[in-house]
């Protein structure tokens, strides 16, 4: 079984009804065991910044699907929820992308992972630093020291909903 994170963001309609959505698509996969969920955070939009705030979590979970298996499941979870879209950076009915993918560096035409922009991106970094466990391997490391860097105040990453009170999924 293959250990991979990835990150989910909403800030269209019911953001935290989207997440349930997400989790619930992802607990249906019979090749997907569910490790743990991060609590949920609210954060200002980066880069075309005119548009709602976010609701951000991390996800760990096991699987025996290929990375490119894992792709095409995050895009169809996508286009069920009904994710158009419009522009890149835009607002987003739900967003998932890989971060990590079993301790792999995989580059190919429609995927990179770590996922590229992952150490810089504090409403990435807290809910996936929150939930990873120890010994951390290399990848996560450099996630934990990266987030030690940023100001996650000033980047407007907030706690929203406590994981001690978790996602509920039916
Ligand atoms: P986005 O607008 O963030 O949903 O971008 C999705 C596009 O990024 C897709 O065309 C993917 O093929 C590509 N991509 C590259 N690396 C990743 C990754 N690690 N996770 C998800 N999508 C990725």
């Amino acid at each position: 079984m293959k250990d991979v994170y990835l990150s989910i963001g909403t800030n269209m309609g019911d953001r935290y009804d989207n997440l349930q959505q997400a989790i619930a698509l992802l607990k249906q996969e019979k090749a997907i065991e569910l490790v743990r969920i991060s609590s949920v955070y609210e954060t200002a939009a980066v880069g075309y910044t005119d548009q709602a705030d976010f609701l951000n979590i991390a996800v760990h979970l096991k699987t025996n699907k290929s990375s490119a298996e894992m792709l095409q499941l995050c895009q169809s979870i996508e286009q069920e929820l009904g994710r158009v879209r419009e522009f890149r950076w835009g607002p987003r009915i739900i967003d998932l992308d890989i971060l990590l993918y079993n301790h792999e560096n995989i580059e190919t035409e429609s995927l990179i992972v770590p996922h590229p922009r992952m150490y810089e991106r504090a409403f990435v970094l807290v809910p996936l630093v929150e939930i990873t466990p120890t010994p951390l391997g290399k990848q996560l490391q450099q996630a934990h020291h990266e987030l030690q860097q940023l100001d996650c105040e000033r980047e407007g990453v907030a706690l929203w909903k406590d994981c001690n009170k978790p996602l509920t999924v039916n």
